[in-house]
């Protein structure tokens, strides 16, 4: 009997057995999807393995309804990747799966279901023609026992089996459709989100074929070391371009692509979201012209679905895109590139928590394929990886532009220098002056402030209360949106936690001493906005964060910006990553302490980055660049390299910290995330998986350290406690012994509670 093993999109582990039948024999490839039978109804499965196997009378297979796809939508190279994948980050391999797949096309069905008449209940569906679609997605959240019924709960089963649903096709299923996905959105256990149907917009305008200018000596030799390696000349597989900001990564990473495409491979090219813009996008495009597929968040299933077609075919050979894009079935890979490669945006922190960076070293290695990691903070793990000779260190040291120079850095001390003009604290003297001699001279500038909305904190001015989210242990964040001009009054605003978007008017007294004297605290975007309005009249102040963002007028924001119609552009990390703006000359940097204060190992890292990433948008062209950091701690060592731009400094220094407290890279780690409603549960039950931890065999041989159980740092959130655990082993082996042995355990626990693996975590929290 001929066995087909099938993943389908559910979160098990597993693949499941369905006997072929007969007609349908000749029809199936390994990568294909399959129509079968699963608890009852109807779902699409991927192939993943083919063989012949004695029957067994106890268990008799299902049988599969129908083949989808006469051809591999996954590709060998793929589909082996994935179970790789899945395998070592402890994930379903129907949910790995699920990522690389676009959702089955409708018509498609359709048309099988002429053909082939086994397609009985997958109904057809209309067309929909509006320009943007509500999406319902699962979070990670689990409900409260007995909180659902009926079509909410049906809906929830399905978005957590199959994957975000467009709202409005089930409205064809579920007459309550809309209320019962308002309903789950409000629990917390689902999003609704609004997303943009085909043409999406980084593909609108047609670009202009460039002219690829010629080459720095520091380029030119990246280039050839780069491009020997996918003509196999060399046996350098691994790259890591080390090269300052505005030293000209891209023009490499172009070069290389069109080597590969020389000799007849595709390539992939991955870039953190908020760089995926129309200017970065254009670039590629201007170089490939249609070679080119770009993947990303916004796209419609049906763009998706046609893109992932033109792959696979070989027509497009070219794909870029954010984390996801990692798994596009880009043709016979020859070389996958990651720019910004420390960007903490390449881990995904819900589903499968894969790292994208990491696994593109995974993929490119299994493909043959030559790999290069760029940036001009490199993260200790992949210096770490050119110090041991793993990847070859390739460094651009000077902007490629031989009028621009690297920015001059002044460190502004905030327990010496009190408020400027303003009388805000965060916008000190020296800094004001650098706004006004910026402005003066009509050239540009960005202001960093890592916090969005008005004040991140309402405090009670008669006991202190904070007021906080009642779901998670954070405090809520004011929003003045579109309300008066008055920054002190509380009116017209809004409430809202960052962490779970629960929203609400403005609290009008204390919720624990009932007094009315409310004080907002601290400073966010939204106010620093407003305040440098009304410091600089004249000047035109824009901000873009993810308020902004959200409702899609970033792109117009940032060509306005390019054409210089705005002066100071205020905003959160969105600011930071990837501009190229020539009239920018000054960069400012509020508060470099809120990165620094958070409680993570790499906090240090991370802020050091983004300073020198911020202070990489200055004086990328002729115009020399200042920047000025605001920060309560002028010693700090990340503060005081990145003022030096000594980012090779800072990794030796910051490698010798890691090593002495026995951290990445240096060693492994993984996470044991636990929650539940009820903290006792929570936290019962992440001790019983430490214990698990401890007893099993590398740990009692003194192999991997069991850390807690502890609370997390936000140790509630969406009204769920959370614990963790941490393991942490010099050498992976050791450590994959240890989670093999309580992954078993993790579908027995408290039914009350939830559990998973985070393998080489990121976030801390
Ligand atoms: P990075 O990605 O390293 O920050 P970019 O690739 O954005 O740097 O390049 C910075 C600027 O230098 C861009 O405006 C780019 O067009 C320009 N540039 C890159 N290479 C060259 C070159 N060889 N000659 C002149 N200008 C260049
Ligand atoms: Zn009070
Ligand atoms: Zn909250």
């Amino acid at each position: 009997m001929l066995v087909a093993d099938v993943a389908v999109p559910v979160p098990l582990a597993r693949a499941f057995s369905y006997e072929v039948p007969q007609h349908l024999a000749p029809l199936l490839v390994p990568g294909a999807r399959v129509l079968c039978d699963f608890r009852k109804r109807q779902t699409i499965g991927v192939v993943v393995g083919l063989g012949e196997r004695e029957p067994s009378p106890d268990l008799p297979l299902k049988p599969l309804r129908a083949v989808v796809d006469a051809r591999p939508v996954v590709p060998k190279e793929l589909l082996d990747f994935l179970l790789e994948v899945a395998g070592y980050y402890y994930a379903p391999i129907g949910e790995v799966l699920r990522m690389a797949l676009p959702a089955l096309e409708r018509g498609e069905v359709e048309r099988l279901e002429d053909v082939q008449g086994e397609l009985g209940t997958l109904k057809r569906t209309k067309q929909i023609g509006e320009a943007r679609e509500l999406v319902i997605s699962a979070t990670d959240s689990v409900e409260e026992p007995g909180t659902l019924r009926g079509q909410a709960r049906e809906i929830l089963a399905l978005v957590r089996g199959t994957g975000p649903q467009v709202l409005s096709r089930l409205e064809d299923r579920f007459k309550n459709a809309r209320s019962a996905a308002k309903k789950l959105a409000s629990l917390g256990l689902a999003k609704l989100e609004q997303r943009a149907r085909a043409h999406a917009p980084l593909f609108a305008e047609l670009a202009e074929r460039d002219t690829p200018p010629e080459l720095t000596t520091a380029q030119a030799e990246a280039t050839a070391r780069v491009t020997a390696s996918i003509r196999g000349e060399s046996t350098e597989r691994g790259f890591l371009l080390f090269g300052v900001t505005g030293s000209g990564k891209t023009e490499v990473y172009l070069r290389a692509i069109a080597a590969c495409l020389e000799v007849g491979k595709g390539a992939l090219v991955m870039v953190p979201e908020i760089a995926l813009t129309p200017q970065l996008v254009g670039r590629f495009r201007a170089r490939f012209g249609d070679d080119l597929a770009v993947v990303h968040s916004g796209l419609s299933d049906k763009a998706r679905h046609a893109m992932h077609k033109k792959l696979l075919a070989g027509e497009v050979k070219v794909a870029i895109g954010a984390r996801s894009a990692l798994f596009a079935p880009v043709p016979s890979l020859g070389l996958v590139i990651v720019d910004e490669e420390h960007d903490g945006s390449f881990k995904q922190e819900e589903g499968v928590r894969y790292h994208a960076r990491d696994m593109a070293i995974l993929r490119a290695h299994r493909a043959g394929a030559t790999i290069v990691l760029g940036s001009a903070t490199p993260s200790l793990e992949s210096f770490e990886l050119s110090r041991k000779g793993k990847l070859t260190l390739l460094r651009l040291p000077d902007r490629a532009k031989s009028e621009a120079s690297l920015p001059v850095v002044e460190v502004i001390d905030l327990k010496r220098f009190g408020a400027g003009p303003t009388g805000d604290p965060l916008l000190s003297l020296p800094l004001h002056r650098a706004l006004e001699a910026t402005l003066a001279k009509k050239e540009q500038a960005i202001l960093f402030l890592n916090r969005r909305g008005h004040s991140p904190t309402i405090v009670c001015m008669m006991c202190g209360t904070v007021h906080t989210c009642k779901a998670c242990s954070v405090s809520l964040t004011f929003h003045r949106g579109r309300g008066g001009f008055d920054s002190e009054s509380l009116e017209g605003g809004r409430v809202r936690c960052h962490y779970c978007g629960y929203e609400d008017h403005v609290p009008d007294r204390c919720e624990k001493c009932g007094s009315r004297e409310l004080l907002l605290e601290g400073l966010g975007t939204e106010k620093l906005e407003q305040t440098l309005a009304e410091a600089f009249p004249a000047a035109t102040i824009a901000r873009l964060d993810r308020d902004v963002a959200e409702g899609g007028k970033s792109e117009k924001l940032l060509s306005r910006m390019r054409a210089g119609e705005i002066d100071i552009l205020v905003g959160t990390q969105m600011v930071t990553k990837g501009h190229d703006y020539p009239n920018v000359t000054m960069v400012g940097v509020v508060n470099a302490d809120a990165a620094l204060s958070m409680p993570d190992f790499r906090s240090g890292e991370r802020s050091f980055s983004l300073l020198v990433q911020v202070a990489g948008r200055a004086g990328r062209h002729e115009r020399p660049g200042r920047v000025i950091i605001q920060t309560r701690n002028p010693e700090h060592p990340a503060i005081v390299l990145a003022a030096r731009h000594d980012v090779e400094g800072f990794l030796r220094s910051e490698l010798k910290d890691r090593a002495e407290v026995h951290y990445p890279p240096f060693a492994k780690l993984a996470l044991l995330r636990i929650e539940a409603i009820d903290a006792r549960v929570a936290q019962r039950t992440a001790g019983d998986l430490a214990r698990a931890c401890m007893a099993s065999a590398p740990a009692r041989a003194g192999k991997v350290d069991v850390l807690g159980p502890s609370p997390a740092p936000l140790a509630r959130l969406r009204a769920r406690y959370r614990f963790r655990v941490l393991l942490r082993a010099t050498d992976r082996g050791p450590l994959r012994a240890c989670l093999a042995a309580v992954e078993p355990l993790l579908s027995g626990i408290d039914r009350r509670a939830r559990a998973l693996i985070d393998v080489d975590p990121v976030s801390m929290m």
